[in-house]
């Protein structure tokens, strides 16, 4: 019998097939499903996934596999089958999701190579040039291509390799270089030993080249030094700003070593295992019954913070451990802590790997080939742990279950929670969804039977539920005649607390100082020059931030269009509350955690860790601070402004809104001192504010699903959003109205009725990053419908479209604003 001699390979790129291509003889025995392989594609090299062997092949002419990177498979078939499912549900190519269940970053490199082939010398003329590789080759052995053009400059030196090669006198062959790291290293950008700039220099380069003085600002303030990843992220720079910096000498760029995350290495001790009062345990006994009998089961675990649903989890975990079984944790990002992780640890010790974006490439890839040999049997993570490779899955426990953070923003833009629920099916696992606040689809399927909800109603130690009082904002100002930021009810309360020696958080969902700089003469107001967004005034560090682009700019004096002064700061963000405390109360120690003060690496933890120790009195923050851990003294818990995210433009609007009061809620009165919670709000009637006073899940619940019922939207109807972005305007208007016309072609071709189109309409922020956004929603019952809608539309209207016009489509999306 012959061997087969074809293999069909996934590649990661936007095309909606499988790639065939020939097993050469001296990788027969290599080549197997499941692995990464190095292939030709159009004029370059793609690495893809192996997907499967054949012994046939209808094409005439296929090109052969280069390399194979792995020894033994990276993917099992049930990875295969689950981004089978991805593919199909989230309209992307099957080589796209294996792409993204693979840990991230861990790329090939691969060259090319040009040896001679010494016999076929006298064949034929050379041309010049031809002759100068020949000698070259002749000369010194085989050559890279990068080394080639160093040593022969010629204009035609690609089309003479090409001519040389399809005349059999040179090999072209592909290396591929696996890069494995061992010690880490980081870029940092330094102003040591650098040229200081005067202030007529700055604003010479901030005119001349604006990323560059953001850059040099940026690390003043840091005072001379930072990674240079966060200063790219933070100002849209690259290497190549920086490169060009450190050419004129206002910067270096060093290589630092770089440690994996000494935070999860700390082991806060823990350990202790409860015995499971009544309402755990049967929580618990649902849930082992299945995994007993290796039966699939979803499981809403619905209790608020502190009722101990943690505990239930640690618990089927070990169960489904004794059973032989592995486990799946996921958190969402922000709550993956030491204290999240070091619980896990004292109670499992090392038999745990941690999927997180601290570490390195090469770190996360040991990490995960580790889970992959069975050698851990627990994993946590956030989102994109929801893959890791465990080969004997028994359990999947997502936390928060309705925390955004689930859902990827690019492609593949699945959602990790129902991406678990999946995983869960196919292998006939228990995945549990835990949260105070259930996502509205979570708890609509376990009305409707899908999954079994569970409730923990009371806390598992000690401390009531604090009392919520809501203050309206309206009567407040017109009593106090003018904007107000404090009511007099939440500055006594804070007093309060500072007299007795508690402590107190503060939300407000929106950073920096003042969201707006306005003249008050012509209404004319700091606008971003890349976004249809104003301006936020950073008092720490003096400069105007865009929160869309992270662009900086300079504090204007004067109007720009009228050169009026002074302007005005309209608004408050968190740095604002903080000055107005530090005023007030110079007492106090108050801190402030917004993603300003979080920027580098565990300063999260510290600032958490400093609020434990009882270091802070006041902790300012926006909706970071909703999550976190016990802090028994913290007895009040004030929102500046309940009403920030109610009024988007979002279907979602009201649960997430509801999701934030509930959860911030919840951080006052852990311990023996009950608890206050006061929300200012101008919509005190609202519904979600008054049930989230109430703690009242299920009425919000009822309130909410009647509205959503009568929109039809989701959980009703799902949702597909089509969003069109384009930096030119006409050209994005164009794209949309071609975008409206193939979508209502498409229908009509398939035949499919009683689809409702939202749009197109652009998006509310028409504007971000120079690219102008539009939206065109689609609402169905069914699910399959939108996939062979989308997948139509896709093939029809990308080669319609030119290059810079991106069509993004996203099932189940977040946030269409
Ligand atoms: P959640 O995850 O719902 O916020 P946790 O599991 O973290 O709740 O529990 C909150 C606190 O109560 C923790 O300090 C935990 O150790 C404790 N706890 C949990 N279950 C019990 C129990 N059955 N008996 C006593 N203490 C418990
Ligand atoms: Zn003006
Ligand atoms: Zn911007």
């Amino acid at each position: 019998m012959a061997p087969p001699n074809f293999v069909q390979v996934a590649l990661p790129l936007p095309l909606d097939q499988l790639f065939t291509y020939g097993i050469p003889d001296h990788l027969a025995d290599a080549v197997t499903p499941g692995k990464r392989v190095v292939v030709p594609f159009q004029h370059q090299v793609q690495t893809g996934y192996t997907v499967e062997v054949v012994e046939e092949c209808e094409l005439e002419k296929v090109r052969d596999i280069e390399a194979v990177l792995d020894e033994e498979p990276i993917l099992r078939p049930e990875m295969l089958k689950l981004c089978q499912w991805i593919a199909q549900y989230y309209c992307c190519s099957l080589g796209e999701a294996l792409h993204c269940t693979i840990p991230a970053g861990l790329s090939v490199r691969t060259s090319t190579e040009y040896s001679l082939l010494t016999n076929n010398l006298t064949t034929g003329r050379f041309t010049h040039a031809q002759r100068a590789i020949v000698a070259h080759l002749h000369r010194s052995g085989a050559q890279g291509e990068s080394d080639l053009k160093k040593a022969i400059v010629s204009d035609t030196l690609a089309k003479d390799l090409a001519s040389l090669v399809r005349r059999n006198i040179l090999a072209k062959t592909t290396r591929v270089h696996e890069e494995r790291i061992t010690v880490q290293h980081e870029t940092w950008l330094t102003l040591d030993g650098a040229k200081s700039l005067s202030g007529l220099d700055l604003v010479k380069l901030q005119r001349r080249a604006s990323k560059q003085a953001a850059v040099y600002l940026e690390l003043m303030r840091a005072g001379g030094e930072l990674p240079a990843r966060e200063v790219y992220r933070k100002h849209g720079a690259s290497s190549t700003t920086a490169r060009t910096m450190e050419k004129h000498g206002i910067l270096t760029i060093e290589q630092r070593e770089f440690y994996r995350d000494p935070l999860f290495n700390t082991l806060p001790a823990q350990a202790e295992k409860h015995e499971l009062n009544s309402e755990q345990k049967a929580a618990f006994d649902s849930m082992t019954q299945r995994i007993a009998v290796e039966e699939y089961a979803t499981f809403l675990l619905q209790g608020i913070t502190g009722s101990g649903k943690t505990e239930v989890y640690l618990q089927v975990m070990e169960f489904a451990l004794e059973q032989g079984r592995d486990a799946i944790m996921l958190v969402p990002e922000i709550s993956l802590t030491p204290q999240t992780v070091g619980r896990l640890m004292a109670r499992f010790d090392r038999d745990i790997a941690v999927l997180h974006s601290g570490l390195s490439a090469g770190e996360r890839f040991d990490e995960w080939r580790r889970v992959q040999r069975g050698e851990v049997r627990i994993v946590v993570g956030a989102r994109s742990a929801v893959f890791a490779p465990l080969p004997n899955l028994g359990l999947i426990v997502v936390d928060e279950e309705h925390d955004s953070s689930y859902k990827q923003t690019d492609t593949p833009r699945y959602h990790a929670r129902d991406v678990a629920i999946v995983r869960a099916n196919m292998n006939n696992a228990v995945c549990v969804l835990g949260s105070a606040t259930p996502s509205v689809e979570s708890y609509h399927n376990s009305v409707s039977g899908k999954s079994e909800r569970i409730e923990l109603t009371g806390r598992a130690t000690s401390g009531e539920l604090p009392e919520v009082k809501i203050v309206d904002m309206r009567a407040e100002e017109r009593e106090h005649s003018g904007e107000l930021v404090l009511s007099q009810t939440l500055e006594a309360a804070i007093q309060l607390r500072i007299i007795r020696g508690e402590q107190c958080i503060l939300l407000l969902n929106r950073r920096g100082h003042s969201p707006f700089v306005l003249c008050p003469q012509c209404g004319w107001s700091a606008e971003c020059e890349h976004c249809n967004v104003t301006l936020t005034y950073h008092a720490k560090g003096q400069y105007l931030s865009c929160h869309y682009c992270n662009a900086q700019h300079d504090v204007p004096v004067i109007c720009d269009k009228c050169h009026f002064n002074p302007l005005v700061y309209l608004g408050s963000g968190t740095q604002k509350i903080e000055d107005l405390l530090l005023r007030s109360y110079p007492e106090a120690r108050i801190a402030r955690m917004d993603r300003d003060t979080t920027s580098t690496k565990g300063s999260h933890a510290e600032i958490l860790r400093r609020f434990s120790n009882r270091e802070i009195d006041i902790l300012v923050g926006t909706q970071m601070i909703a999550k976190g851990h016990d802090y028994p003294a913290v007895t009040l818990v004030g929102v500046i402004n309940a009403d920030t995210g109610l009024t988007l433009p979002d279907f979602r609007a009201a649960e997430s809104g509801f999701q934030l009061l509930t959860q911030v809620a919840g951080r006052a009165g852990r311990g023996d001192t009950a608890g206050e919670v006061i929300i200012q709000t101008y919509r005190p009637k609202h519904f979600a504010i008054t049930h989230a006073a109430q703690h009242d899940y299920a009425g919000f619940f009822e309130n909410e699903i009647q509205f959503r019922e009568s929109a039809a939207y989701p959980p009703f109807r799902r949702m597909m959003n089509l969003a069109i972005e384009c930096e030119d305007l006409l050209e994005a208007e164009r794209s949309v109205s071609q975008l409206h016309r193939v979508v209502r072609q498409q229908l009509e071709t398939l035949g499919f009725s009683g689809i409702e189109l939202l749009g197109p309409a652009p998006a509310t922020i028409h504007r971000v990053r120079n690219r102008y956004r539009w939206n065109l929603g689609v609402l169905s019952k069914s699910s399959k419908r939108l996939n062979a809608l989308a997948r139509a539309v896709r093939e029809d209207f990308a080669p319609q479209t030119p290059q810079n016009v991106l069509l993004k489509i996203d099932l189940d999306p977040y946030g269409m604003f």
